[in-house]
């Protein structure tokens, strides 16, 4: 997977690409990071990219040219990539959104600052808006980060057979169950007993009844899309009962 980010902060999205799991992937050669600074084509020599809003409101918005000519240089031949303009006012990226990303071989993102960008270049640019979440951040350096890291770890090869991704929370729509280490106790705290038994279906079954019943208490809607067989709809029910119970 190779990632262009048009920027006006470079070194945020470097540093934090080139740690841990997205970096050592990319010694490998199995992602590869571009950044370009959108700064660098400005249109005059103090290095603006942004102007004042028309209609008039707070705040500044970048302009199209610089933004543009750093597209066109960074594109090069002509042809038209994936970019996605990170902004609140996009799709709400989840796991799924990030399982068909890791497909693409290249991705462009394009970062906005101060009150935004002029709409005119994500017309003509963006092919994808996507928010990380219903919050504000005061730039996209961070969202393009999340998208990045949540798209690499689907990339073939990045996780080691250790760190493997299938059994994650979202992957088969629910929260995954609660994880142990050693020590065996910490402040009197046991590990279930179950998990030490070595009996491998019993765990699968506690582990699958500690996810749904995860997912009813924290997020009971996406149990809704979830795919739920006869022995997880028996145990809901069960739960069901029983908190109905506690609670007269
Ligand atoms: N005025 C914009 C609005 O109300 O939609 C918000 C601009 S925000 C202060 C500056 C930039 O941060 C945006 O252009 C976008 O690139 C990025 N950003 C902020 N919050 C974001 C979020 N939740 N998801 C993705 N990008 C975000």
């Amino acid at each position: 997977m190779r990632f262009t980010v048009l920027t006006l902060f470079p070194e945020l999205i470097e540093q934090g690409f080139s740690t841990s799991i997205t970096g050592r992937a990319a010694e490998k050669g199995l992602l590869s990071l571009r950044c370009v600074n959108i700064r660098d084509y400005a249109l005059d020599r103090y290095g603006h990219v942004d102007d004042y809003p028309y209609g008039g409101g707070a705040g500044m918005v970048m302009q199209a040219p610089p933004i543009y000519r750093a597209y066109e240089a960074a594109v090069g031949d002509g042809k038209k990539p994936r970019l996605i303009y990170v902004t609140p006012q996009g799709r709400v990226f989840d796991q799924k959104l990030a399982t068909e990303l890791a497909k693409e071989e290249e991705l462009y993102i394009l970062c906005g600052h101060y009150e935004g960008v002029d709409e005119r270049i994500l017309e003509e640019i963006a092919t994808d808006r996507i928010s990380i979440g219903d919050y504000v951040l005061t730039g996209g350096e961070l969202p393009a980060l999340v998208i990045m890291d949540a798209v690499s770890r689907m990339v073939p090869g990045v996780l080691s057979n250790e760190e493997s991704g299938e059994d994650e929370s979202f992957m088969n729509g629910l929260l995954e169950y609660p994880q142990y280490t050693r020590p065996e106790v910490f402040l009197d705290r046991p590990v279930p007993e179950i998990l030490k038994s070595g009996h491998h279906a019993n765990i699968a079954r506690w582990r699958r009844n500690e996810s749904l019943k995860r997912t009813k208490k924290v997020r009971p809607e996406l149990l809704e899309q979830a795919d739920l067989d006869k022995a997880d709809r028996k145990f809901l029910s069960e739960l069901e009962r029983e908190e109905e119970s506690e609670n007269q």
